[in-house]
């Protein structure tokens, strides 16, 4: 199985974090979200464990919460003391609203507005990575208003393609995020950010992709970092003390992608920085990692009922659900792989093979092409793995569809964490 919180009962139906699938569709309706929430503690534990062990005392990983964000969601990380990354002043709020001590919280973003930046000192947020000379002006003078002083990261575009990680790719300079070190920008910024007199600069901030199986290019975007850093201390006279080296480890998806071990990644990148401090003489600043896909996707999973199966001879076998592109527009967006399994009949071997569609009105909703089924009939669940980044966070209201409810598991029993929307709820705002 792809995760061990996967399995099959006696009945014969797919079992997730314990739970009979079929019964929670028939209980909480479909389509539904489902979150194992003992997975995400798991998981978010290893990384705080293995960044603390491999990467220096006081580094940590900031869980990234634009791949899966709810109020419930945030009291469990408020809980287990984990830091997290917000993008918009909605995370933030909804952080706020869980009692989330924002003083954890690292405030990302490349077009952060001058009120998405008051609201963030009003709310004693912890970071601020700045991404541009723009953003560092505003912020100075609005620190200077409110009389706060930030501590703040200045966002560094690396230049590292983490899928062809032997060549620099100068492409990533060309990016609307951050500013680069090839160019000499970074270097600037940095010595005009030391002349503010309401920032304090802790560091720098790079973020080089997403899905990424290896270690190396974490290493090598350490190398980029620390090697930036030395510098600036040498021209500059400034020693960083944070180094953030972003999100970016990759889920498997399918059976056939290759197993990743997060522990054995950060240990690996914990031996490159080892090396590479001492090689520059650098004292040792506190690390983080910012993961989202990988602390949450294998603990989601989303239910279907099949509707309409229809076969058409010589051609495809379409399978159509009740949701869609609405509730996970990944492979829309890009062709994104999943598992999907017929958890009325788990126990019996595919036999079948089918494109499964959505209910929306694009031939494009799809949620995947091609898959092998145990061939479904109307009123069958069907579940698809591994959703539990960027499909909730993702969702729409596209054709006047209504969001799912988003059910929890933990320790043996379930509890709705969002609540279904209603037609009252998606019409509430109009008037
Ligand atoms: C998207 C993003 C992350 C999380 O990436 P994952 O691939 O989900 O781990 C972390 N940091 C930044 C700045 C991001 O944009």
């Amino acid at each position: 199985m792809l995760a061990k919180n996967i399995g099959i009962n006696e009945k014969g139906h797919l079992t997730f974090a314990g739970a009979d699938t079929v019964d929670l569709a028939k209980e909480y309706g479909t389509p539904l979200y489902l979150v194992d929430k003992n997975g995400i503690i798991d998981r978010a534990r290893e990384y705080m464990s293995a960044a603390e062990t491999y990467l220096g005392a006081g580094s940590h990983p900031c869980y990234a919460g634009k791949a899966l964000c709810y109020t419930d969601l945030y009291r469990t990380l408020e809980d287990i003391g984990m830091w997290i990354d917000v993008v918009s002043p909605g995370e933030f709020y909804t952080a706020k609203k869980a009692g989330f001590d924002l003083s954890r919280a690292m405030f990302h973003g490349n077009n952060k507005t001058d009120d998405d930046l008051k609201m963030a000192l009003s709310m004693g947020v912890g970071r601020i990575v700045c991404d541009s000379a723009d953003e560092i002006e505003a912020l100075d003078q609005i620190a200077g208003e409110l009389e706060k002083k930030p501590k703040i990261l200045i966002r560094l575009t690396p230049g590292i393609d983490p899928h062809t990680h032997k060549s620099i790719n100068t492409g990533t300079v060309d990016s609307k995020f951050g500013v680069a070190i090839e160019t000499g920008d970074a270097k600037k910024l940095v010595a005009k950010t030391l002349e503010k007199k309401n920032i304090e600069l802790m560091g720098y901030h790079c973020h080089i992709g997403s899905q990424i199986f290896e270690c190396e290019p974490f290493c090598e975007a350490a190398e980029k970092m620390l090697t930036f850093m030395a510098d600036m201390k040498k021209k500059l006279e400034f020693e960083a003390k944070e180094i953030n080296l972003g999100g970016g480890m990759a889920v498997p998806y399918l059976e056939s992608d290759k197993k990743i071990s997060y522990t054995e990644n950060i240990k690996a990148v914990g031996v490159c920085i080892d090396a590479l401090l001492e090689k520059l003489s650098l004292n040792r600043p506190v690390f983080y990692l910012e993961p989202g896909r990988s602390i949450v996707a294998d603990s989601g999973m989303t239910l279907y009922t099949v509707g309409t199966v229809k076969c058409i001879e010589g051609y495809k076998n379409y399978v159509s659900v009740d949701g869609g592109m609405t509730d996970n527009p990944r492979f829309a967006l890009y062709q994104s792989p999943y598992t999907l399994i017929n958890a009325s009949h788990a126990d019996i071997a595919p036999d079948f093979t089918a494109t499964v569609g959505g209910r929306c009105c694009e031939s494009g909703d799809l949620i995947q092409e091609n898959v092998n089924l145990v061939r479904p009939v109307r009123g069958d669940t069907l579940a698809v793995l591994t959703t539990g980044a960027y499909n909730f966070s993702m969702s729409s209201n596209y054709n006047r569809l209504t969001r799912p409810a988003l059910v929890t598991l933990f320790n043996g029993e379930s509890y709705v964490a969002v609540k279904r929307q209603t037609f009252e709820d998606m019409t509430a705002l109009d008037i």
